[in-house]
């Protein structure tokens, strides 16, 4: 049986309320001890905590839940106290002297998808709410929290299993060998699933970038207009941009964000060789962060066009990263702002503006949106997890073997299983304990 746990549910430091939250599976005791009585279900109730001795550790409010309509589906009893740190965690020894032990991260939601509050998608979808870095972001991952990710997950294994029971039917009877018309049945639903399947993780994939963001590498000459162009994309969130010290003396990563879209900007500075050791070291970062990036903007002036040295730079990418060539200072030079595509096989664009003026930065925000494929955000966008992405594509992959071996029913059938298990994964029907660890240790204790 499940043991009693608590954890201080709110954020370290000062705060008019800190939260100190309890579950287990019968909370009565401690509830007597802490407060004299066992307070009325889901009702506020002002009391004093009542720490060893029978001396008052605070007053504050209290809420009980009992299982199983509570957070966890045990017992839950939330304190309201006032948000000291000393306080709190007086509070904290005092529900551990009285049998509870300190809980780990993410324990209170791990019981509530062990006892079938939430499924693991939906438990994934809190903690991503609390982390989420952006309005839309948050937005999704609400989505998820409720219960929509889940849904379609869902409506996608009932039409793998609704194929199966087709097949398998006919698994059972061997004599009868598979019709035609129920092959052609078979191919129809088949082509539905792995269409909806394809959708499905196309809005995952949109989903994935909201979460971890566009890696974008700044490079340039001096003066080029750099610093300039950053902040003008970073426009009104300026207030908000962090700077983060990059790992080396000369790369500076900022983040912004553009539709919603968080934008981890490296700002190398210039990516020229020299004899200087240290400054060495920096480039050879600065071109490993190159190599592993999203996009590259290479910015140059208008009125000098594309020089040799960023020919040389563009000459040295080992792998074709996604090029925006910014330039920049239309407002010296009377071009036009624009963008264009020149060459549709070699993911470059080439986009006119002034950072200074603000003319044609538009154009250059949804050249890097387009870059990840990112439309403007659907109400079906899901902030997907790389082990989501990773149980979809292999679901996928499953369906489009099924529909080789369409024809061979045993191996068709197999297909649709693995399939079934692949998605299954995802809302944790089927989950190992160590992912269950891997997932709930990345949460923030007392929740
Ligand atoms: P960085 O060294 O590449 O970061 O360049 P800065 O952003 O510091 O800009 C260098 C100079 O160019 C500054 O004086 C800016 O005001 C100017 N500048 C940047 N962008 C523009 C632009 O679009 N038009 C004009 N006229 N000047 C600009």
């Amino acid at each position: 049986m499940a043991d009693v746990i608590a954890a201080i549910a709110t954020a370290p430091g000062r705060g008019g309320i800190g939260v100190v939250r309890v579950s287990g599976p019968n909370l009565a005791g401690l509830a007597s001890a802490l407060l004299g009585r066992l307070p009325q279900a889901r009702f506020a109730t002002h009391a004093e905590f009542i720490g060893e001795g029978g001396k008052a550790i605070d007053k504050g409010i209290a809420l009980y839940f009992p299982a199983p309509a509570s957070y966890t589906g045990d017992d839950v009893l939330e304190l309201q106290g006032h948000g000291g740190r000393v306080v709190m965690e007086m509070l904290l020894r005092r529900c551990v002297a009285l049998g509870a032990r300190l809980a780990e991260p993410g324990e209170f939601t791990r019981r509530a998808f062990l006892n079938d509050k939430v499924d693991l998608a939906q438990a994934e979808g809190v903690a991503d709410l609390i982390d989420a870095a952006t309005e839309v972001a948050a937005r999704c991952a609400l989505r998820s929290l409720r219960g929509d990710f889940s849904a379609v997950i869902d409506v996608l294994i009932k039409q793998v299993i609704e194929l199966r029971m087709l097949v398998e039917a006919s698994l059972d009877f061997p004599e009868e060998d598979i019709d035609t018309t129920d092959e052609q049945a078979s191919r129809e639903r088949l082509g539905k699933v792995r269409t909806d399947l394809t959708r499905a993780l196309t809005k995952g994939r949109q989903g994935s970038v909201l979460r971890s963001g566009l890696q974008v590498v700044l490079a340039g000459q001096p003066n080029v207009g750099k610093s300039s162009l950053l902040n003008s994309l970073a426009g009104e969130d300026l207030a908000i941009v962090t700077a983060v010290p990059g790992t080396t003396r000369d790369a500076v990563k900022q983040t912004i964000q553009i539709d919603g879209i968080p934008l981890n900007i490296m700002d190398t500075a210039g990516l020229r060789d020299t004899g200087d050791e240290v400054e060495a070291i920096g480039m050879s970062r600065a071109w490993q962060a190159i190599d592993r990036a999203d996009a590259l903007l290479l910015v140059v002036e208008a009125a000098q066009g594309i020089t040799m040295r960023e020919r040389e730079i563009i000459a040295r990418l080992q792998r074709r990263v996604p090029l925006v060539i910014v330039f920049n200072k239309i407002d010296l030079s009377g071009v036009a702002a624009q963008s264009i595509v020149p060459d549709d096989s070699a993911a470059e664009t080439h986009v006119w503006l002034s950072a200074k003026t603000g003319e044609g930065m538009d154009l250059l925000r949804s050249a890097l949106l387009s870059i990840v494929g990112w439309e403007a955000p659907g109400e079906d966008v899901f902030l997907a997890r790389e082990r989501h992405l990773v149980a979809l594509s292999l679901a996928a992959d499953h369906l489009g073997r099924a529909e080789a071996v369409l024809a061979q029913t045993e191996l068709f059938a197999e297909e649709l299983r693995l399939a079934q298990h692949a998605l299954c994964t995802i809302t944790g029907e089927y989950s190992a304990d160590d992912l269950l660890g891997v997932i709930f240790s990345r949460f923030c204790i007392g929740k």
